[in-house]
């Protein structure tokens, strides 16, 4: 005997569109139903949410793991900031570029690329590594200022005190404060 297990579909699976950005979805809406037609579509999706079978997993990762866009488990980008706030935490989001990209056409010169051709010739002058990458050197000084910048604020957020991962239970607590989660 085969015994199937289904696994539940998410409303959002079944209508993307309806997850767009609520800023994508104004910028397509003219005229004085704007607001109405924002707010209407939002109400829709919230309330799919507020039925998906996934929805507390889903908030919690999308609050505590990874920083996605658009809306997603009854918030919008600015409610999940909010409860990242009030739980004094922040999502750091790893960097999918693959490191030491070599460049490909004529395509812009990738920060990842910079910095990679910097940590293969670290006693090349920024005229050097720009004639490498063919690129101006400002530009390749643009990307190592912001590679120091980088540098900087991950030794301040090391330096900061550790917190402890948020409990499912202070991440539900956070939502039901927002006002928007009384929304549809
Ligand atoms: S709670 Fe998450 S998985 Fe469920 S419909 Fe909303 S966005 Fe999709």
């Amino acid at each position: 005997m085969t015994i199937a297990i289904e696994t539940p579909v998410p409303p959002c699976a079944h209508q993307p569109e309806l997850f767009e950005d609520v800023a994508a979805v104004a910028s397509t809406t003219s005229g004085s139903g704007t607001v109405a037609a924002v707010q209407e579509r939002l109400a829709v999706a919230h309330r799919s949410c507020a039925g998906c079978p996934m929805l507390v997993d889903c908030l919690y990762r999308a609050v505590v793991e990874v920083d996605v866009s658009g809306f997603v488990a009854c918030t919008t980008e600015a409610d999940r900031a909010t409860i990242r706030r009030q739980l004094g935490i922040e999502v750091t989001q790893p960097t999918l570029a693959p490191y030491g990209t070599t460049r490909l056409g004529n395509g812009p010169v990738s920060h990842e690329m910079v910095v990679a051709v910097r940590h293969a010739h670290p006693k090349d002058t920024c005229q050097q590594l720009a004639e490498r990458l063919g690129c101006s050197t400002s530009t390749i000084k643009r990307h190592l200022r912001r590679a120091r910048e980088e540098a900087t604020r991950v030794e301040q957020v090391s330096t900061l005190p550790q917190r402890r991962t948020p409990s499912i239970e202070e991440v539900l607590d956070a939502f039901d404060a927002l006002e928007t989660s009384q929304f549809a």
